[in-house]
């Protein structure tokens, strides 16, 4: 097991705050659980990893990263199983995006024994954290930032990885209106569209922000050239049901590489539908909008799982899609991920990490 591979400082705190949650009432992101993971790369060479009380870190006003944004993270997920155990979903799968993302920004890698480790050594600690109860989960935050003191724009010499875990349930409670974007951009050929950086946010929320005083709750980010293919919306990769099949944007460097994307994909055929994944364009969407050949559009992705979107967006008009039900698409592969997830069904991919 790699978590026994390197010594961790363990300095547990006095007393657990697990009172503090009610997992009737979970507000995503707002409360932590009592320990945090922080490990420092000093000029190449990883330091000890800490474990520590959850808490503030103070930092100096020279910090590279607030300055220049190198700066990273992953987001993943811990449950409780129908047989009481914790376990993680695919976390090899965020390590290895982890240190994409990390390769793009021009950052240290993160050895495995360290994220991996230290996902496993909190998990541990926090066991009682990880919240019963059918879309509650535990949410893993692993980030990395550049630590140097330095106002010369280079790539940091030090950095901080670090973890943090906080309760999670339902993310939105009705199906969101979006809205197709064709003016602003996400990622464009040759940029960090596939890299999890912290600035890809940054600049997602002012025309998010537009979007929501019309109405909308999130956007469909168009490719930036032609704004006539769909890539994918906020925080999730987006998928089409078009004649009962699965379509869903080819993957690029605009766009980030879901694993929750590619999950329901697996789960789409072995469930017997057919998926194709290739450019999407608009226009056909619209029309199948009108035509009732497109019966579903919905985002994919770790916070939200699937997400059926109730009405699209287009140059100021609304296309209504028509309600969702247990039998449909998104319904059956949100469910056989679920399954999985909470070892209902038979972990057949090999994707359920006991922790
Ligand atoms: C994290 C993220 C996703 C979803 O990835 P998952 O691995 O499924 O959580 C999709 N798009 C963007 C922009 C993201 O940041």
């Amino acid at each position: 097991m790699v978590a026994e591979a390197i010594d961790f400082k363990i300095n547990k705190v006095a007393e657990s705050r697990v009172n503090q949650l009610d997992p009737e009432n979970i507000v995503f992101g707002t409360l932590f659980t009592d320990h945090m993971l922080v490990a420092d790369c000093v000029n190449g060479e990883w330091q000890t990893p800490e474990i520590l009380p959850y808490g503030d870190i103070a930092y100096n006003p020279a910090l590279a990263s607030l300055h220049y944004g190198q700066s990273i993270f992953e987001g993943m997920k811990a449950f409780r199983n129908v047989d009481d155990e914790v376990v993680m979903f695919r976390p090899e799968e965020n390590f290895k995006r982890f240190n994409i993302s990390a390769e793009r920004m021009c950052m240290a890698q993160v050895p495995e024994e360290i994220f991996m480790g230290g996902l496993q050594k909190l998990l541990e600690l926090d066991n009682a954290w990880v919240p019963d109860g059918e879309n509650n989960s535990l949410y893993l935050r692993p980030f990395m930032f550049a630590s140097d003191v330095y106002l010369g724009v280079r790539p940091s010499f030090n950095y901080r990885f670090m973890i943090i875990m906080s309760p999670a349930g339902q993310y939105y409670a009705n199906p969101p209106k979006v809205k197709i974007e064709t003016q602003f951009i996400r990622a464009a050929e040759g940029g960090v569209g596939y890299a999890k950086c912290a600035g890809n946010y940054a600049a997602s929320l002012y025309p998010a922000k537009l979007a929501q005083e019309q109405g909308y709750t999130q956007l469909l980010w168009t490719d930036a050239k032609t704004h006539t293919k769909f890539e994918e919306s906020g925080t999730m990769n987006v998928f089409f049901v078009k004649d009962g099949k699965l379509i869903t944007p080819k993957t690029s460097t605009t766009i980030l590489k879901g694993i929750t994307r590619d999950s329901l994909i697996t789960i789409a055929r072995d469930k017997g539908y057919e998926v194709t994944e290739q450019d999407v364009f608009v226009k056909d969407i619209i029309e199948g909008i009108k035509d009732g050949s497109v019966t579903e559009v919905f985002g994919a992705g770790t916070a939200v799982v699937v997400s059926p979107f109730s009405a699209i967006g287009y140059e100021g008009e609304d296309y209504v899609l028509p309600e969702i039900n247990s039998d449909s698409v998104s319904s059956v592969l949100k469910k056989g991920l679920n399954d999985v997830r909470k070892g209902i069904s038979a972990d057949t991919h090999g994707w359920v990490y006991k922790v």
